[in-house]
């Protein structure tokens, strides 16, 4: 496993869950936004942790941790993730698996093995600027792949989308709405400009708490609820 960092604790990533945070190194994407650049930008790439020491670490902690967030960078561009999984899932722990949604495949292949007990899937955009949003040529059949298993499974889900006011009507929501219609759970995530793949993004905002709640408002015209964090 490429695995760029490992947070030890966290009470807020995986609902209803102590977890730690397991950030895998690597991304297709290039979400001019994105906060962890180092894990999305080779040449900001620092040494990897190793494998073996993190399944130590899991092995140690089970008296004190019951969830396993695998955020990144994207997961599923690491060809060792499903084998990584098993090996975790057998030390009992729950598993909560961040992805962008560009390989439905792999979420299929986790959700036949009963690998995921909760999966986030970030809603980049709205159809027609999905590409502006994620920096790169998206392929649209696998993100509404995604969405489709995702909706359509028993596993507890979100979808969530970072609102950077420079990049995203409040009329863009509209189509967000209208890719995952029908959805259980949606986040509005405010936009914190800290670190970026694409340091003009730095300069950018996110919109106010009565801009947000009109967005909210929105949103709550596709999917059954809609939170703000
Ligand atoms: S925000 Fe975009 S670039 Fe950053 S890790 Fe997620 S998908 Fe990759």
């Amino acid at each position: 496993m490429k695995i760029g960092a490992l947070q030890k604790t966290s009470l807020i990533e995986f609902p209803g869950r102590i977890s730690c945070i397991v950030f895998v190194q690597g991304c297709n994407l290039r979400c001019p936004y994105c906060h962890n650049p180092e894990l999305v930008l080779p040449e900001k790439y620092l040494p990897l942790l190793s494998t073996s020491e993190v399944m130590g670490f899991l092995e140690r902690r089970k008296k004190y941790l019951d969830g396993v967030v695998i955020t990144g960078g994207e997961p599923f561009t690491d060809s060792d993730l499903l084998p990584f999984v098993k090996n975790i899932k057998e030390l009992g722990y729950s598993v909560k698996i961040d992805t962008n949604g560009s390989f439905p495949e792999v979420i299929k292949n986790m959700m036949a093995g009963n690998l995921v007990d909760y999966i986030a899937m970030d809603v980049k955009g709205p159809y027609e600027k999905y590409e502006v949003m994620a920096g790169v040529k998206v392929d649209m059949s696998k993100i509404k792949e995604s969405i489709s298993l995702i909706k359509g499974s028993s596993i507890p889900y979100e979808f969530r989308t970072t609102v950077v006011k420079e990049m995203l009507e409040i009329s863009d929501f509209e189509g967000i709405g209208e890719l995952i219609k029908g959805a259980k759970l949606f986040y509005l995530q405010h936009f914190k400009p800290s670190k970026a793949v694409d340091t003009i993004t730095l300069s950018y905002h996110t919109y106010s708490d009565e801009e947000f709640e009109e967005i909210r408002m929105t949103m709550l015209k596709y999917v059954e609820r809609c939170e703000i964090r």
